[in-house]
């Protein structure tokens, strides 16, 4: 069990501060890997370490190693645009989703540490009858199905943006439909947050530790081995995000993913301009402004299978347009930095959490552009199948077979095809 870290408080803080802030201790270690554990979680980003961190608290399993191929924070959980939220159309999503924002509600006094968590509302505007239809639909079934929404009208959105451009001739604001506990968390301080309470719990997080082989003997997984050498396991998960398919294939498996690059992009820092998280499906853009001043927004795919954490200049002019078109006064904004990261995309939009057919390996992923806002319901539901050998009620419906079944989550209508996903 490693040291705990000490807590942070008032109370610590102040006599930290006389005691010349001796006493802080790093917020996780940096053990060597031992030859075996009983769980082994490869992939350090948001959904291994909350994985990490339920097994030990959750269920007592806490001979546990996080097995990071780089940096930790160095996947997705460091690169998205930090949205949560549980707006979903289908009760089997919204009720996953909408558990994991109860979870993100009360995160930062659980992990006692400032996860930033920021309920500033989740604004999708729409532009048509059709398109306010689907709105009115989807909110209604968020209602019933526990979550909150709210139809705006055109003035209700005027006196939230009202800079928006509201008469623009191909895209005109009409409405739009509000989630107002969806928001924004720090997502680096969600990794980090997950990683010291893990440790806290006796959880081993192996950084710059790259799974190049699953080692499989009679139809059970033994351990894996990394480039710092074997380490068995008596269970084995995988949350690789991006990279599930490339990892998966390690032990036989081809699973129903792409992986594809999305981009996010931040500005400048303004004064603040932008109260909540706003999204505008019709033309590709979705944008918040951070505590900093920057404005962080994003897009669409940019439609090509693709492992580089990197994106091309079409989709940066698409995102462009999209926000010149709902936002004109962004027109002279200056970009900081934009970056891709690698986004495992499932043929219906939903994600898996299940069994594999071999003993003792568990998959999590296919988070598509969405799976920051699942973190907390994610780690709790797959540390609850790894720890039970079953699922609970919550992901029964994200199994690996429900293509083959045709019991597929098409959330958006739009069939078998990730890219439009
Ligand atoms: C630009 C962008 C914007 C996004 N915006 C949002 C958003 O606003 N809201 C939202 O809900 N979601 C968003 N997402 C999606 C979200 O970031 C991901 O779905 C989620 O972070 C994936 O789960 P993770 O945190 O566990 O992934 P990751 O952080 O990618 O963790 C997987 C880890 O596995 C490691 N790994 C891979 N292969 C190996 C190996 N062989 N051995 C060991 N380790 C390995 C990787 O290095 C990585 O650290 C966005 C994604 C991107 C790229």
């Amino acid at each position: 069990m490693g040291p705990r870290s000490l807590r942070y408080s008032l109370f610590n803080l102040v006599s930290q501060t006389f005691a010349g802030n001796r006493g802080w201790t790093p917020a996780w270690r940096k053990p060597a890997p031992k030859p075996a554990y009983d769980v082994v979680i490869v992939g350090g980003g948001g959904h291994g370490l909350a994985t990490a961190y339920y097994l030990a608290k959750q269920h007592g399993i806490s001979n546990v190693a996080v097995v990071e191929k780089g940096y930790l924070g160095s996947g997705n959980v460091g690169r998205n645009t930090t949205i949560v939220r549980s707006n979903y159309l289908l009760p089997e999503n919204i009720a996953f989703y909408e558990r994991s924002l109860k979870l993100w509600e009360g995160l930062a006094q659980e992990l006692n540490f400032n996860t930033m968590v920021s309920q500033r509302g989740v604004i999708n505007v729409y532009h048509s009858d059709p398109q306010r239809n689907a709105y009115v639909r989807r909110g209604n079934a968020m209602r019933l199905s526990g979550a909150d929404a709210e139809l705006l009208s055109r003035d209700q959105v005027r006196e939230l943006l009202p800079f928006a451009d509201f008469d623009n001739a191909r895209f005109p604001i009409r409405g739009a439909l509000m989630q107002r506990r969806g928001g924004t968390v720090r997502h680096d301080a969600v990794a980090w947050g997950y990683a010291r309470a893990a440790d806290a719990q006796g959880v081993d997080i192996i950084e710059n530790c790259e799974v190049t082989g699953i080692s499989i003997e009679q139809g059970r997984v033994r351990g894996v081995q990394t480039t710092r050498g074997f380490i068995g396991a008596g269970k084995l998960g995988l949350a690789v995000a991006g990279n599930s398919s490339h990892v998966a294939a390690l032990a036989g498996l081809r699973l129903p993913i792409e992986s594809h690059v999305i981009q996010a992009f931040v500005s400048e820092g303004l004064k603040p301009l932008i109260d909540n998280v706003v999204t505008f499906g019709a033309g590709h853009f979705y944008v918040s402004q951070s505590d900093k001043g920057g404005l962080v927004f994003g897009g669409d795919l940019d439609g090509y299978n693709s492992y580089a954490q990197r994106g091309n200049l079409p989709v940066v002019e698409d995102v462009a347009e999209g926000a010149c078109a709902l936002f004109p006064n962004l027109a002279r904004l200056r970009i900081l930095r934009n970056w891709g990261g690698i986004i495992d995309m499932t043929m219906d939009g939903s994600p898996i959490i299940d069994k594999t057919g071999i003993g003792g390996l568990y998959f999590n992923g296919g988070w598509c552009y969405g799976g920051f806002k699942a973190t907390p319901a994610s780690g709790a539901s797959f540390a609850h199948l790894i720890a039970k050998d079953e699922p609970d009620a919550l992901i029964r419906p994200f199994r690996l077979d429900r293509f083959a079944r045709g019991a597929i989550l098409d959330e958006k209508g739009m069939g078998a095809q990730p890219n439009l996903h």
